[in-house]
């Protein structure tokens, strides 16, 4: 079997001169964007944006990496458009996002049109082998491009020990299919339900901002940490395992790429991937791991001792505005507003952090377990 390609370039900051000849060698290793397209194509560049945060809270992709790829794509003869779904879009939350997260001045500084991805509705589609995700309703957008480029970021997760190019596909679908999603509880079902959901809509073109990242208790309440790397390869799969193993996991303990290898979707170890530019250990970290860690990679102490490993997701009742928002995001309704804060039900909560990842007032704390406390010690 043809090895996967993924082209590899250090790039160490955000300066335009920088990001633009990154960016041009990244695609450039790999063919350029005529390897994935054809000039006159509609394409839609996704990013992560998930909530309204500035570019150096390292939770969106970076302004200037879109920037750049817009560019190249258009002068390659691409008609561009460029969008996400954050979290919360539902109410109202995506043009703060834009604004937040220097997405208006990508439009500007490129000319692409900054799509309101639910302005043009949703379409249901069928994942007949989806093994927990059936079908879900996705961007109706998709049907007006020809392709979709994939613009992720690189940050390690709560739920799914890290989000590159896989999961950041699970941003295309409705509020209430990432509450279902969610609902797979546990660290595997949910894993699973986000490739399902990948398996849906695969892009053409997979770029991974990883000039700075996130580690610890990401994705949205980490710690940005200077990776220093662009990824890119039509095989999305293949892109997240080199980025596993550059934060220093293995890829068979992150349940995504276990379950995409499963179903061969792409090339889940190093022994199947070519690696084209600067080499993968020019860029080796050892990433903090979230605090939800311990649980996922040691099942048998949890299923014997759960408290032990549990984090639980606590309001800090000095910071809360009872805004709402957690509650209308949260998969398992155990969210109540009793009198002036949030309150969590922990008899009904299904630990998938998604109020501590939304909070935009950072009221909702950690409570690690002493054993918790110990591993993250232990790890650095
Ligand atoms: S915990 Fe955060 S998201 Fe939830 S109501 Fe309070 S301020 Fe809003
Ligand atoms: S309370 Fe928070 S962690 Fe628990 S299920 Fe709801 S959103 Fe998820």
């Amino acid at each position: 079997m043809a090895k996967a390609t993924v082209s590899l370039v250090r790039c160490g900051s955000y300066d335009p001169a920088e990001t633009t000849t990154s960016v041009e060698r990244l695609l450039g290793l790999l063919g350029g964007p005529g390897a994935f397209l054809k000039p006159g194509m509609r394409v839609l560049v996704k990013p992560n944006l998930l909530m309204a945060a500035a570019p150096d809270r390292a939770c969106t992709t970076h302004p200037e990496i879109l920037i750049a790829v817009i560019k190249s794509l258009k002068s390659f003869g691409c008609e561009v458009l460029f969008g996400d779904l954050p979290g919360g879009f539902h109410v109202g939350s995506t043009p703060k996002v834009h604004s937040a997260a220097g997405m208006v001045r990508v439009a500007e500084e490129t000319g692409a049109e900054l799509a309101v991805l639910e302005k043009s509705g949703f379409k249901k589609i069928d994942i007949p082998n989806g093994k927990r995700v059936r079908s879900i309703h996705r961007a109706a957008i998709l049907d007006e491009v020809d392709a979709v480029v994939n613009v992720c970021k690189l940050k390690t997760h709560m739920q799914t020990l890290m989000t590159g190019a896989m999961k950041n596909m699970f941003g295309l679908t409705t509020s209430q299919d990432r509450i279902i999603a969610h609902r797979n509880s546990g660290y595997v079902p949910f894993s699973e339900a986000i490739v399902d959901i990948f398996s849906a809509m695969p892009p053409k073109l997979n770029i991974m901002d990883a000039v700075v990242g996130m580690d610890g208790t990401g994705p949205a309440q980490g710690t940005p940490r200077r990776f220093g790397f662009l990824l890119a390869s039509g095989d999305a799969v293949a892109l997240d395992t080199v980025a596993a193993v550059a934060l220093g996991f293995r890829p068979d303990e992150i349940a995504m790429i276990e379950s995409a290898r499963k179903r061969n979707l792409g090339a889940s170890r190093l022994s199947q991937i070519n690696i084209v530019g600067d080499s993968l250990s020019s860029v080796k970290i050892k990433a903090r791991r979230p605090s939800s860690a311990i649980s996922f990679l040691l099942p048998f102490v949890t299923n014997s001792y759960n408290e032990l490993t549990k984090v639980r997701p606590v309001i800090n009742k000095d910071k809360c505005k009872a805004c709402g928002k957690c509650g209308a995001v949260c998969p398992a309704e155990a969210i109540s507003f009793p009198g002036k804060s949030a309150r969590i039900d922990d008899g009904r909560c299904l630990l998938c952090y998604c109020c501590h990842e939304i909070c935009p007032h950072d009221a909702v704390d950690l409570n690690k377990s002493f054993l918790v406390k110990i591993a993250e010690m232990i790890s650095g």
